[in-house]
């Protein structure tokens, strides 16, 4: 390996090879434009798009594309290659600032939600200057946004960027009130620590379930199972360690902070996380991270494993979204500061984020709804679909002092006047001890654990930022207000964060989320239970959060709509596949399994009889089998005519709703007699690798 600091985004047209590659004066004029959030001139779009062609070129490759993030969830690319004639029948290698701008891929078949018609299906990507073009298989991708020809969002960076947008703008004016002129940039950041599981390709590829829905439909509880947890950063499989140190090189190579690799709790299972960056090269930064997460384990015989909760009974897979907001000045707000003011400007923002979360937790929610992660939220293992919020002991202890207007006991005893107190330090670790919170005070940035091993973290992020800046924009309102009509400034921040912590109180919990009687408290204090994916999307269309979207314009209400409804069709073809690839898996290879069988048994019974040898043993096993087997096709035959009752729903709400009340109780339904089956079937005759087989299948 080269060493690191020459390998660390060798691959990405950043600040360094664009000063290399760039005359000076374009460079500048880059920066400046970039810095501005202007659009690139026709000549200077031109002569960077050579810069970044010929520097491309010098790395081997060949091709470019604008790279984009439509709403399937994953990444999106059309390669067209550089090669362009010369005029004298030769061919040369060719970029044009056009091409760099603005590309038109024929995307008519990525999901719109109804915002394209298919007349005008074309969409355009237009090139992203806040992230960086890269090289990835001999290709220059070119970050991108994709719009519709009447400019609505048809991708998750658009809106993502808005609402960063947002956020900086009401973040500043709060920064002005406490006097600090020196801030030009507010900046959401995010670090997402990715799970996943490695099984190997032999394993893999023999079970359709896995292929066809990226989680198993059946399977046994293997004997031995994570109750043992010696897994957990324990020591690293040799094949492991070698994809491991791979991955990581490949990501360097692209920029992407790749800093710690642990196993985690299930067998198989593993984590990576980065260094945390902008909201949205982290979102950037994660596709690619999937991306090559899948790559690198087919070079090494491995499947990697995405899905939230590939395997029944053993920890799922999810993404803690590290949330915070920074300064071009290297300011973190959400760290407690050492004098009295900084604290006050550390109190209002916290009390921001604790009305945020109370006054949208359906959109927080909505923000990580999938079938494959309602599997996993309130599994006893993840947050459960409960939105609360840990802050820990000491700092709980401040915060009802203020709101009780009654001296701090613990520290210094001294009252809790805001912008009077030094707040005493928190150590980080001890606020850090609730694995169950959904959404946890970490020290200095907050803990989104409800994200899914496989969803983007844009949505999220959106959520988080847009809510935040809402929040913000009140906060500034009021508190301008006060300074113009010469009210104190002190006493009304005092008031708004007092009354703010009042009236969210009730989402403040710093107790064990998985117990039942968490959820009964929660449900005394109103707080919202969305158990499933349209559970959750009926909320969000309502008034409150068009509203909101249009006000904070990160969303129009038919960018709103066109996502729900995407969302909503996702979750009934998700549920649907995974019904068919169930009835088919029973039809094809279970039921003749089983027959296979019985009729070995039966065989064995006939001949033990002539012999007038008791096969009292064998009849008691066939019986049993028999029974199961008549479940089997009983059950199959129920959910066969269900799905097919699905298809003539008149909305895509309604379909979704349809195919959670019939499809999934019918599916654990057929999975349990399934299941039994397995444990139960000679395993010489059982089709599909066992949970063990393929669990302990990477050594
Ligand atoms: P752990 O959660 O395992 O205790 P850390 O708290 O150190 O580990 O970091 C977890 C993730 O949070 C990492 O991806 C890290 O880069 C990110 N992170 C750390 N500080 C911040 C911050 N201020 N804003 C956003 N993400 C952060
Ligand atoms: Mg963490």
């Amino acid at each position: 390996m080269k060493n690191l600091p020459d390998l660390f985004a060798s691959m990405v047209f950043g600040d360094r090879a664009m000063k290399e590659k760039m005359p000076q004066d374009v460079y500048k004029a880059l920066k400046r434009t970039v810095a501005r959030g202007e659009a690139l001139d026709p000549d200077l779009a031109n002569a960077v798009a050579n810069a970044m062609k010929d520097w491309a070129v010098e790395r081997g490759a060949t091709h470019f594309t604008h790279w984009f993030q439509p709403l399937t969830g994953v990444t999106a690319e059309k390669h067209d290659s550089f090669i362009s004639p010369d005029g004298e029948g030769g061919a040369m290698m060719k970029f044009s600032g056009k091409a760099l701008i603005k590309g038109e891929p024929d995307a008519s078949s990525l999901p719109s939600g109804g915002l394209r018609a298919t007349f005008e299906a074309r969409g355009y990507t237009a090139w992203d200057p806040t992230s960086y073009a890269f090289i990835k298989n001999n290709t220059l991708c070119i970050p991108t946004a994709f719009c519709s020809f009447s400019g609505d969002a048809l991708d998750k960076k658009t809106p993502l960027l808005r609402s960063m947008e947002a956020l900086e703008t009401q973040a500043l004016r709060i920064l002005r009130l406490f006097g600090n002129t020196t801030v030009r940039r507010v900046l959401s950041s995010v670090g997402a620590e990715q799970e996943y599981f490695l099984i190997d390709k032999s394993v893999y590829d023999r079970r359709p379930d896995l292929i066809f829905c990226n989680r198993t439909l059946f399977g046994a509880r293997s004997p031995k199972s994570q109750e043992m947890e010696n897994h957990y950063f324990g020591t690293i499989k040799p094949r492991v360690q070698e994809f491991m140190s791979e991955l990581d090189e490949e990501l360097w190579k692209l920029g992407v902070f790749a800093k710690t690799e642990h196993n985690e709790t299930a067998p198989a299972q593993h984590e990576l996380a980065p260094v945390f960056t902008t909201a949205n090269l982290a979102t950037d930064h994660n596709q690619l991270t999937m991306e090559m997460m899948k790559r690198i384990a087919s070079k090494h015989g491995l499947v990697c494993l995405l899905h939230e909760k590939p395997f029944e009974g053993v920890n799922g897979s999810g993404k803690h979204n590290n949330w915070s907001l920074t300064t071009d000045t290297g300011i973190n707000l959400l760290e407690p500061g050492d004098t009295p003011s900084q604290n006050a400007q550390f109190l209002l923002f916290l009390s921001a984020v604790i009305k945020a979360v109370n006054e949208h937790q359906d959109l927080l929610r909505i923000s990580v709804a999938d079938a494959a992660n309602d599997h996993r939220l309130g599994a006893d293992e993840a947050p459960p679909a409960i939105i609360s919020m840990f802050l820990g002991e000491e700092l709980t202890d401040i915060l009802d002092a203020i709101e009780q207007e009654r001296l701090y006991e613990e520290r210094e005893r001294s009252s809790m006047e805001i912008g009077a107190t030094v707040l005493p330090k928190f150590p980080r670790d001890a606020t850090d001890r609730n694995r169950t919170s959904p959404f946890a005070f970490t020290g200095n940035k907050f803990e989104f654990r409800m994200v899914g091993s496989s969803q983007s973290v844009a949505s999220p992020n959106i959520v988080l930022n847009t809510i935040v800046a809402d929040t913000l924009m009140q906060f500034a309102d009021t508190l301008e207000a006060s300074l113009e009509t010469s009210c104190n400034f002190g006493e009304t921040l005092n008031c708004l964060i007092r009354d703010t912590l009042r009236e969210n109180r009730r989402i403040i919990f710093n107790g064990n989320n998985y117990s039942d009687e968490w959820k009964e408290e929660a449900g005394r204090r109103g707080l919202l239970n969305l158990k499933t994916t349209p559970d959750a999307l009926e909320y969000f269309t309502s008034e409150k959060n068009i509203r909101l979207f249009s006000r904070q314009h990160v969303f129009t209400e038919s960018e709103i709509r066109s996502r729900c409804e995407i969302i909503l069709d996702n979750y009934r073809m998700t549920l649907e596949t995974e019904a068919h690839t169930m009835i088919s898996m029973v039809r094809r290879d279970i039921t003749p399994a089983l027959f296979t069988y019985e009729n070995e048994l039966a065989e064995l019974i006939d001949r033990k009889t002539r012999l007038t040898v008791p096969a009292d043993a064998e009849r008691k096993v066939l019986e049993r089998l028999a029974l199961l087997g008549s479940a089997l096709i009983e059950r199959t035959d129920d959910l066969e005519s269900a799905l097919s009752e699905i298809a003539d729903c008149r909305s895509a709400f309604d379909a979704a709703c349809r195919c959670r009340d019939e499809l999934t109780g019918r599916m654990n339904a057929l999975r349990e007699t399934v299941d039994a089956l397995e444990a139960s079937v000679a395993s010489k005759y059982w089709p599909y690798p066992s949970y063990g087989e393929i669990l302990y299948s990477v050594n």
